[in-house]
């Protein structure tokens, strides 16, 4: 009977109790390191703290992001933000992958407030991610905030748990796109966007 409950109480604690940093001191053991050496010692805690901010996204949500920064404008020629710095974490390995991401838009009486643009790409980037979600989610939730005539979405990273494990050369890197409205349907608003992202 004492041996049963023995065996019992660590499960509780695990199920119930275990934080991240618990985690990670389990995981070096297991890699064959000492967590209690002095490098290692506040390892669980650092990479915890880490780990909540990269994936803090998940507490966000876009319509309390952009609440009050959505305008009503005249404006009908292409917005484009480019070179917005995107960091993520691969959902298949929880390694980084990082890059550039432009986004570009055709307003329908309503703009975006500039660096809000930049901070849904930051909430997006912010959980895990392959990126190709990654650039739907960017141009989907703009295309459902302001209903603009179209929208554009380019990314461009690198994945280290590619360049790092050597499955491709190390400057290679993953574009990704998603076009809607007129930047799928017409040539020449996709050219556009394209070119101005293309010059420096
Ligand atoms: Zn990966």
């Amino acid at each position: 009977m004492a041996k049963s409950e023995e065996l019992v109480i660590p499960e509780a604690k695990l199920a119930g109790n275990e934080s991240i940093a618990d985690l990670v001191r389990r995981m070096l053991t297991l890699i064959g390191e000492d967590p209690n050496r002095e490098g290692l010692r506040r390892t669980p805690e650092r990479f915890e703290h880490a780990l909540r901010y990269l994936t803090g996204g998940y507490q966000q949500d876009a319509s309390e992001l952009l609440n009050n920064a959505t305008f009503s404008v005249c404006y009908d020629e292409m917005v484009v933000v480019k070179d917005i710095e995107v960091f993520s974490l691969c959902e298949h390995h929880l390694l980084p992958f990082f890059g550039k991401c432009h986004v570009a838009y055709l307003p329908n009486k309503k703009v975006i407030g500039l660096s809000k643009i930049a901070r849904l790409v930051n909430m997006y980037a912010r959980r895990l991610q392959i990126q190709e979600r990654l650039t739907n989610q960017i141009a989907t939730v703009i295309a459902e905030k302001i209903s603009p005539g179209g929208v554009g979405v380019i990314i461009e990273a690198r994945h280290l748990c590619m360049v790092m494990r050597g499955v491709e050369k190390q400057n290679s890197q993953a574009v990704t796109s998603a076009m809607l409205g007129a930047f799928r349907e017409n040539k020449q608003t996709r050219d556009e966007f394209l070119s101005l992202i293309r010059k420096s």
